[in-house]
């Protein structure tokens, strides 16, 4: 067949998140293994829209082989599935890099979980899994490809077990492929269904009617029949588009199987002309918090794939997926040229603006429904708030958080209608958890007297906050920094009274500051206790507590130090008073150092010296229990 001398195939492991998500593949329950063939169709849809996109700059990359498709065929005798496209093709380092690791981003994440929650858990089925899904239905797979631009065909062969071969292509392969990629499936016994006529049709238009090039089934006699519609169904006007065609292509653009949470299509006339069709997805991608922050949404220019990564919308919508066909930007503009585009910079305002906007109509209109929406992607739209200062009051609007009024989601609306008489600000506590948060000592005055406070603790919290943002012309304070006088706001009738008279402090403080100076910043009466002998607060000036803990976590704090406030109608605050008064230095010395441990203590943070604490403690817990123990003992085991 073949005079040209054999050169040997080079052999690859596969990396190693490749592995095992081929394992998890073969081995999961996951039943939708028809979604192999809209995985081959859309990589080959995008190697089209690749060639198509480079050459626009070098036309001759195509030459006179313009029209691109994607063709099946189906060989019944010897149990194999084709599917073949013309388009851009890999050579053999391209072929061993794309098909024998996982580039894309969030992937770890996704199969670490997976491994948690168990193979069976469906979460695959959520992930787009990409070219090998197609191990799912065969157990050889050949891939001959040729490059655009190139000479030479590559082989790259696996039996997805352990790794794959690279080989020059052998001639009577490479002269079926004169451009991009032939795949050669080699059906498992189970999956032979798949060579079925109908069965394929049902799958293209199940899942890739919506693929723009043609994808046509190429009968034995060589004759083609076209699947798909192949129109950009974005162009379409709405009432043409049924819901499940809306999901189906969402979850083609985004690699996701969940169903839009949000979905958003138009089509804009005027200074920038462009069609959108825009999804809020259900559940988070994984990719969600990475430290890219990149958006996903495609930009087309007239029907033509131009890139993934014109940051259409701001970092803090990166979650939306879908596509902006614009008819407008140039296109022959290099994709590096695309930021600083005035089309793109209208187009990315304009955008933007709809979609707050349809989010906030849905946080109106459909609670419950925004409800979840907030859930996967209130902590990423919250950086909107010191990041976007033009729609800083919207995102506020739309915000929602907890509070210590019942355990739902409030509005900020909802917070202002509920303010109290004399209250004139809107109070929030930054903090780890939403449980610590709820056991904080610094809501002590503010509960007493009915006042409703935030509690954030999604780590951008610290961040947005720390911007002063306003709402509705009320000023937004943090409970742990700086003072805070709540006493315009009456006491509830229920709450006990107020301590007379607050004692004359003024000595026990200088000596608390001179004990623990090395500590803390100041030491004050506080205004925000009740029963709580002390808590720490953060200086006014400075950043919030939990913002300088996660600065520190990053090497990036300023060392900042508390300021303790301390309750002096506690009798923990008199004793240390009646210590002082009779010159007990030692004591006041330890009863001091044991106050401030414990207020780091409640707000999760270890004593200064945590072996000292404990020493400390225990001196003073056998000096207070003695005989005590043994009499609440004999109380209690009389018999009654
Ligand atoms: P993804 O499509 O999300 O990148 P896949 O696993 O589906 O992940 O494909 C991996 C990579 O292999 C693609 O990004 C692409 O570079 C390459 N590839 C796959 N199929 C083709 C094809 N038909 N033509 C050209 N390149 C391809
Ligand atoms: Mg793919």
């Amino acid at each position: 067949m073949s005079t040209e001398r054999p050169s040997p195939a080079t052999s690859h492991p596969f990396q190693a998140e490749v592995s095992r998500l081929l394992h998890l593949m073969v081995h999961s329950v996951y039943t939708e293994k028809d979604v192999f063939l809209r995985e081959l169709i859309s990589n080959a849809s995008d190697a089209c829209d690749k060639l198509r996109y480079e050459a626009i700059a070098q036309p001759a990359l195509i030459g006179d082989d313009a029209r691109f498709a994607i063709r099946i065929e189906a060989d019944k005798e010897a149990g194999r599935l084709v599917v073949s496209d013309n388009g851009i093709g890999m050579n053999d380092a391209e072929l061993a890099e794309n098909l024998g690791t996982i580039a894309r981003s969030g992937t770890r994440a996704f199969i670490d979980r997976i491994g948690k929650e168990g193979e069976n858990s469906g979460l695959i089925g959520q992930f787009g899994v990409g070219f090998y899904a197609a191990f799912m239905v065969a157990d050889r797979i050949e891939v001959t490809s040729r490059k655009a631009g190139e000479d030479a065909a590559w082989l790259w062969a696996s039996d997805g077990a352990s790794g794959f071969t690279v080989e020059p292509a052998p001639e009577a392969e490479a002269a079926k492929v004169p451009r991009g990629t032939r795949i050669v499936l080699h059906l498992k016994d189970d999956s032979r269904a798949f060579l079925d006529d109908y069965e394929i049709e049902r799958v293209v238009k199940t899942y890739s009617d919506h693929i723009l090039f043609p994808v046509e089934l190429v009968g034995a006699d060589g004759t083609a029949k076209q699947l798909n519609s192949a129109s950009a169904l974005w162009q379409r006007s709405k009432s043409e588009v049924k819901p499940e065609d809306y999901t189906e292509i969402y979850r083609s653009l985004s690699g996701q199987h969940d169903e839009p949470a949000l979905t958003v299509h138009y089509k804009a006339e005027g200074r920038q002309s462009y069609a959108a069709l825009l999804f809020v997805p259900t559940q988070r991608p994984f990719d969600l918090f990475d430290v890219e922050r990149k958006g996903r949404v495609k930009l087309y220019v007239r029907r033509v794939f131009i890139t993934e990564d014109a940051a259409l919308l701001p970092g803090y919508l990166r979650f939306v997926r879908g596509v902006i066909d614009s008819e407008d930007v140039p296109l022959n503009i290099s994709r590096e040229m695309l930021q600083n585009n005035p089309a793109v910079a209208q187009i990315r305002r304009a955008v933007t603006a709809k979609m707050i906007g349809e989010i906030e109509t849905v946080a109106t209109k459909e609670p419950e429904k925004f409800t979840a929406l907030w859930e996967s992607f209130g902590q990423v739209l919250k950086e909107g708030i010191y990041e976007d200062f033009e729609r800083r009051e919207q995102l506020l609007k739309i915000a929602r958080f907890r509070s210590t009024t019942g355990d739902g989601w409030r509005s900020l609306a909802d917070y202002v209608a509920a303010m109290r008489e004399g209250q004139k600000d809107i109070y929030y506590l930054v903090g780890e958890s939403l449980d610590r948060l709820r056991a904080s000592p610094q809501l002590e005055a503010a509960t007493q007297r009915g006042v409703e406070v935030l509690l954030l603790a999604d780590p951008v919290d610290a961040f947005w906050t720390s911007s002063a943002p306003n709402f509705d012309g009320k000023a937004m304070k943090s409970l742990s920094q700086g003072d805070v006088d709540l006493t315009a706001v009456p006491l509830k009738e229920t709450a006990a009274p107020k301590p007379d008279a607050t004692p004359d402090v003024a000595d026990l403080i200088a000596t608390l500051k001179a004990t623990l100076g090395g500590e803390v910043d100041d030491v004050k009466v506080s205004q925000r206790l009740v029963t709580s002998p002390a808590c720490l607060v953060a200086s006014a000036h400075g950043p919030d507590r939990t913002l300088e803990r996660m600065l520190q976590r990053q090497q990036r704090g300023v060392n900042a130090k508390p300021v303790l406030e301390i309750n002096p109608g506690h009798p923990l605050i008199a004793a240390i008073g009646r210590a002082q008064s009779a010159a007990e230095t030692a004591v006041v010395d330890d009863l001091a150092h044991l106050l401030l441990d414990q207020a780091r203590i409640v707000e999760g943070e270890l004593p200064v010296d945590p072996a000292r604490f404990a020493e400390r403690l225990n001196r003073y817990l056998v000096a207070g229990i003695g005989a005590g123990v043994g009499t609440a003992s004999t109380v209690e085991s009389k018999p009654a």
